[in-house]
């Protein structure tokens, strides 16, 4: 098997070694238990899983396409061994993980393959459709609206097509600011060749170590400083992907006026039009300047109305984020252990000065906001900034928490593992809508989630923040967590359910960045309409009458 693609954990995020440690943060383990009763002082922590405890579908592949597809891409860079097929499973949602340690693994792919180029991407997928094969296109595996798993009543060979050995930045169009990259490139990888040579792609999810250009094409992905270079649709401009039989190609336009896009129907797609091999992103040259400063505001709402006033100023900050009071707490809380000024600034001077200011210490709203370009830009940026903030009666704390924040976003992943490990669940669900609405979306979503906690019976909790400001609106994103009783997937669907209903309820998406899968599927049709599913369903059938592709998701 390829030893040259990196896999995360087959039973969760991240790699082999690391996890998240609760010992150096002492505001934590109190925190929890308020939060959802759980003593981790008292509560047995799980050990790790055993793969020897998984009971892995034997493969369907049969002997003659397996040899069919060694032949195209050699012995090694294709497998049906049960490990590789488990990880190829499922994606990293809190529902996949909850089954890979359950055991409830009902159907894997039977064979993964990993084709060196798109030449040998072709002959796999017209191999796999000449013997009415599925394919399914994995990027990194790290998507949680499960995108990735065929189904338990898929009796056709499945087949898991790896990009992961697709990984280079074949050229820059230094005149254009676009670089054409192969699909199977992770964050970190790409982001290293582009620097090398004094650009960056400015797409910054939290999952960027562990995701690929074709999955962020393919789920429709945004990072943290989309407020600059914008959503994955704004930045892929150019495509390559394989169907049967030949390659569609959309060049890299700035724009184009010829008809209904068909890069906006790749956009999003999950896999479910073809294999997308190569993506022309959009790049910048690597700013002068990036600093993102900390700001408290004394309630949700007057921080939520600065940045809308930001997005409607002259101002073009690359992060606009605030976390509503309860996350603020979180964030609080679970900082590491401090020591000294910092320990005398954040525990003593800052309270006294909020205090005097006649703030709530319960209310109080944390913002970041980022700059980035050159210096006067970015000193300029900052300016305009700051005096919306003091309109909206908040304050600036420097960039000391905008530095933390920066440094541990990659690592907070691990700790949905954490708490599965201590029988609890925390997981999030993300929306976005106009801006006369976010409060009423951000006020019913917490009225359902404890509703839905109150139904199993138990203290949830659910906290906020508002990130990724457009024109017209922003997006909300939610984390919740609660220790689960006697049937965690039930539970988990009754709070999910509600979460989501909430959002459609109250002209709220159902996603603004992890897409649809079969997490979300149920709610598309509220949210598009029937008659907008029957035009999506039209161009899966249309495009794919064999349903060769990544078949039952989205729709
Ligand atoms: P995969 O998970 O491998 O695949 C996702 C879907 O895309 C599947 O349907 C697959 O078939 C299809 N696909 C993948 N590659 C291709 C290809 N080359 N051609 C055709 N189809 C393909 N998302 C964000 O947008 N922003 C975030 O900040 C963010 N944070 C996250 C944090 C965590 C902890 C986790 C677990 C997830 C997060 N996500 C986030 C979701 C996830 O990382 C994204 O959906 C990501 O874009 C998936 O990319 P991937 O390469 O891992 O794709």
């Amino acid at each position: 098997m390829t030893d040259t693609v990196k896999h995360m954990k087959w039973w969760g995020w991240g790699n082999e070694g690391v996890g998240f440690h609760h010992e150096d943060k002492p505001g934590f383990a109190p925190f929890v238990e308020k939060a959802v009763g759980l003593d981790l002082g008292s509560a047995t922590r799980a050990s790790e899983p055993s793969f020897e405890d998984v009971d892995v579908p034997a493969s369907r592949a049969s002997e003659g396409f397996v040899r069919e597809l060694t032949a195209i891409v050699g012995g090694e860079h294709v497998t049906t061994d049960d490990m590789v097929r488990v990880i190829h499973t499922y994606g990293k949602g809190l529902r996949d993980l909850v089954r890979i340690r359950g055991n409830q693994i009902l159907r894997s792919p039977d064979v993964v393959v990993y084709p060196a180029d798109e030449a040998q991407v072709q002959r796999v997928v017209d191999a796999a459709v000449a013997v009415d094969a599925v394919i399914i296109p994995f990027g990194g595996g790290s998507n949680i609206a499960g995108s990735l798993e065929p189904l338990p009543a898929e009796t056709r060979t499945v087949v898991s097509l790896d990009l992961g050995r697709l990984r280079e930045v074949v050229d820059i169009d230094a005149d254009s600011g676009l670089a054409r990259v192969q699909a199977g490139a992770q964050g970190p990888d790409l982001e290293a060749q582009l620097n090398a040579k004094g650009w960056t792609i400015g797409h910054f999810p939290d999952s960027f170590t562990h995701s690929t250009v074709g999955g962020w094409v393919a789920t429709r992905s945004t990072g943290m400083q989309s407020d600059k270079y914008g959503d994955i649709a704004d930045i892929a401009r150019g495509l390559r992907v394989v169907r049967p039989g030949d390659v569609l190609v959309l060049r890299p336009l700035p724009s184009t006026s010829s008809g209904p896009s068909v890069r906006e129907m790749i956009l999003g797609s999950e896999g479910r039009l073809g294999v997308i091999t190569e993506v022309t992103v959009q790049v910048h040259r690597i700013p002068e300047k990036r600093n993102i400063y900390a700001y408290f505001f004394p309630t949700w709402e007057a921080g939520v109305a600065a940045m809308q006033a930001i997005s409607e100023s002259d101002a073009s900050p690359s992060i606009t984020r605030i976390s509503d009071a309860r996350e603020t707490a979180f964030t609080l809380a679970t900082s590491k252990k401090r020591s000294g000024f910092s320990k005398f600034t954040a525990e003593t001077a800052l309270p006294k000065i909020m205090s005097s200011k006649g703030w709530d210490l319960d209310t109080i709203c944390l913002s970041f906001i980022g700059y980035e370009g050159g210096v006067a830009h970015a000193k300029h940026q900052k300016k305009l900034v700051d005096a919306i903030v003091k309109k909206h009666g908040g304050m600036g704390v420097g960039e000391g928490p905008g530095l933390l924040y920066d440094q541990k976003k990659f690592d907070t992943p691990y700790l949905r593992d954490f708490l599965l490990d201590m029988g609890a669940a925390g997981d999030v669900s993300e929306t976005a809508a106009p801006w006369s609405r976010l409060n009423q979306v951000h006020d019913a979503v917490y009225e359902a989630a404890h509703k839905a906690y109150a139904e199993i019976g138990v203290t949830g909790w659910i906290m906020s923040h508002l990130s990724h400001s457009y024109h017209s609106g922003a997006c909300l994103y939610f984390t919740f967590a609660f220790v689960f009783q006697d049937d965690p997937l039930t539970e988990y669907d009754t709070v999910k359910s509600a979460i989501q209903q909430a959002f459609v309820d109250n002209h709220a998406t159902i996603s603004h960045h992890h897409g649809v899968g079969r997490e979300h599927s149920a709610w598309l049709e509220q949210d598009i309409s029937p008659e907008g599913v029957k035009v999506m369903t039209a161009l899966f059938e249309g495009a794919d009458p064999g349903a060769h592709f990544n078949p039952n998701k989205v729709v």
